[in-house]
C-alpha cells in the first residue's frame, strides 16, 4: 500500500481523533479497495466522536448529513486540499420509504456500524495507525462480518438477512449487480434470491439514483457482466424493459453472424472501458433500441427493420427523460443513434454533406460507437477507417469555415428574408464546402443564376 496525499489526509484525523480519546478508523470501500490493492477512490473515517465533537476538533468543517452523523473534514497535504468524510458510528433504526431511514441512532460500537452497511465487503474497518506500527495489511483489518473471506472468494454477500436489508433500503440491489460486476464477483446464493424476490420494488428509488447507478454499471469497464447481472436478476425488466426486449430479436446473419440484437448490443458494451463517457455508453446501450418494434421478415427478403433509426430515437427519448437525463446528455445519447446508420453511405457523400456529419458534436463519440458497433458485429472496419481518416484530413477550419454569403450579404444584395433565403444561404454553404464557390461575388453570382425566375 503505497502512501497518497488522501490517504495521509485521514491518516492524520484518526490520529487526532484518538488523541481526543474516540475510537477512529477507515472504513467501508477504501478498506475494501486497500485490501483488493487498487487505489480506493476516497478514504472515508468511522469514529465514536459524536458529530459536535467531530466539528469542535477540527476547524475547518462541513456538517453535510449532520443529521446522519456525517461531517467533512479540510485539510491540506502538500499544499493539496483535501475532503475527508467522517461519519459517526451508527444504526440505522427504521426504514419506511424503502430508502432511506427514518432514524439514525447513534452508537459507540464500530461493530453496530458495520451492521448497518450493505455488504461483507463494504463492511470492514482498517487501522491505519495499527498497519504502520506492523507493516501486516490483514491484521489491521477490522472483520465483524466475514468480508476478508469474501473478498478472497470473490462474493458479494448482504450483511445480515438479505431479504430484509433489500426490504430496508432497495438501492442495495443494484449496489450488488454493480459491485458483481465491478470486481467480477458473484452473488452469493441467498443475497440473489433475495433480489430476485424484490426486484419489483426498485421502483421505490428515484428514478435519479437508478439512472446514476446504470451510468456507473455503463462506465466502470465491466458493462456487459452488469448488464447480464440485471437480466438475470430481474431487475433490467424493472429499469429498462425495453432493453429486454431486444432477447430474442433475429437479425440478418450476413450483417449479423453474432446473434439476436440482445447479443449484439451485449457485445457493445464489453467494449466499454473503464471511464468510457456516459453519453456513448448509453448510446451503444440504445443504439439499436427500436429494432424490436420495427422487426419484419416475409422470405425469401431477409429480415428487415424499416425505419428502426426513427423509433429508436423515439423510445431512446422516453427512456431518458423517465431517468431525468440532463436536456444536454439527452441530446447527445440521441444524436448518437439517430445518426449510427449513417456510416453505411460515409463513402457517398456529397463533401458538403460529409463537413455537415463531422460538425456533429462530440464526433468522437459518434465514430467510437460506429466502430465497437461493427466489431459486434460483421467485424469490417473500413468505414470506421475511412471516416477516421477523412476527420483528421480536415482541419476544423475547413470543416466550418466563416461562411462567405451571410444573410446580412443577401441583404444587402436586396433579398428579403424567408423560406427562399433559407434555401440561398443553404445552397451557398454547400458549394463552399464542396469548393465550388471561393468568395462572397462568385456566391452572389450562383445565387442569382440559380434563384432568377
Ligand atoms: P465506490 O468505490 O463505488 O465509491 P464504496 O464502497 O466506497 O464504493 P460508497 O457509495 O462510496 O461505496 O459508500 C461508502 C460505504 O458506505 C460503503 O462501502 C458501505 O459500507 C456504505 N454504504 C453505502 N451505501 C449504502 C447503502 N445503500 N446501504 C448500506 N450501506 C451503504
Ligand atoms: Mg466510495
Amino acid at each position: 500500500m503505497t502512501d497518497r496525499p488522501a490517504q495521509l489526509a485521514a491518516e492524520r484525523i484518526v490520529l487526532q481523533l484518538r488523541a481526543a480519546g474516540h475510537e477512529a478508523y477507515f472504513a467501508g470501500g477504501c478498506v475494501r479497495d486497500i485490501l483488493l490493492g487498487v487505489p480506493p477512490k476516497d478514504f472515508d473515517v468511522a469514529t465514536s466522536a459524536h458529530p459536535d465533537a467531530v466539528l469542535a476538533l477540527f476547524p475547518r468543517t462541513f456538517a453535510v448529513g449532520a443529521h446522519f452523523g456525517v461531517v467533512l473534514v479540510c485539510d491540506d497535504v502538500d499544499g493539496q486540499e483535501f475532503v475527508t468524510e467522517v461519519a459517526t458510528y451508527r444504526s440505522d433504526v427504521a426504514y419506511l420509504d424503502g430508502r432511506h431511514p427514518t432514524e439514525v441512532r447513534f452508537s459507540s460500537s464500530a461493530q453496530e456500524d458495520v451492521l448497518r452497511r450493505d455488504f461483507t465487503i463494504n463492511g470492514m474497518m482498517f487501522d491505519p495507525v495499527l498497519h504502520r506500527q506492523t507493516c501486516n495489511l490483514t491484521s489491521a483489518v477490522l472483520d465483524y462480518v466475514g468480508g476478508k473471506n469474501d473478498l478472497r472468494d470473490g462474493i458479494i454477500s448482504a450483511i445480515g438477512e438479505p431479504h430484509r436489508r433489500f426490504e430496508e433500503d432497495k438501492l442495495r440491489m443494484l449496489r450488488a449487480v454493480r459491485f458483481a460486476a465491478r470486481f467480477d464477483f458473484t452473488i452469493e446464493a441467498e443475497t440473489e434470491r433475495a433480489i430476485r424476490q424484490l426486484a419489483s420494488g426498485i421502483a421505490q428509488v428515484s428514478r435519479e439514483r437508478i439512472r446514476d447507478e446504470l451510468t456507473r454499471m455503463l462506465t466502470e469497464g465491466h458493462a456487459r457482466r452488469a448488464f447480464e447481472l440485471l437480466d438475470r436478476t430481474g431487475l433490467l425488466k424493472e429499469v429498462l424493459p425495453e432493453i429486454t426486449k431486444l432477447r430474442g430479436v433475429a437479425q440478418p446473419p450476413e450483417y449479423h453472424p453474432e446473434g439476436d440484437v440482445w447479443i449484439h448490443t451485449l457485445l457493445l458494451l464489453e467494449k466499454l472501458p473503464a471511464g468510457a463517457s456516459p453519453t456513448l455508453a448509453w448510446g451503444a446501450l440504445l443504439h439499436d433500441v427500436g429494432k424490436p418494434a420495427t422487426f419484419s421478415h416475409k422470405p425469401p427478403d431477409r429480415i428487415r427493420f424499416n425505419g428502426h433509426v426513427e423509433v429508436g430515437v423515439r423510445i431512446a427519448h422516453e427512456i431518458l427523460r423517465r431517468l431525468r437525463f440532463s436536456n444536454e446528455d439527452c441530446a447527445q445519447i440521441l444524436a448518437l443513434v439517430e445518426n449510427h446508420m449513417r456510416f453505411g453511405d460515409i463513402e457517398k457523400m456529397k463533401e458538403s454533406t460529409l463537413k455537415r456529419f463531422f460538425r456533429l458534436p462530440h464526433f468522437d463519440e459518434h465514430l467510437e460507437l460506429h466502430r465497437i458497433d461493427s466489431l459486434s458485429s460483421h467485424g469490417d472496419l473500413s468505414l470506421w477507417e475511412f471516416a477516421k481518416r477523412r476527420r483528421e484530413e480536415l482541419p476544423d477550419e475547413v470543416v466550418r469555415p466563416p461562411l462567405l454569403v451571410t444573410g446580412r450579404d443577401l441583404i444587402t444584395a436586396g433579398y428579403t428574408p424567408g423560406p427562399r433565403f433559407k434555401e440561398m444561404l443553404a445552397m451557398a454553404e454547400d458549394a463552399q464546402l464542396e469548393g465550388r464557390i471561393h468568395s462572397r461575388e462568385e456566391g452572389l453570382e450562383m445565387i442569382r443564376r440559380e434563384f432568377s425566375g
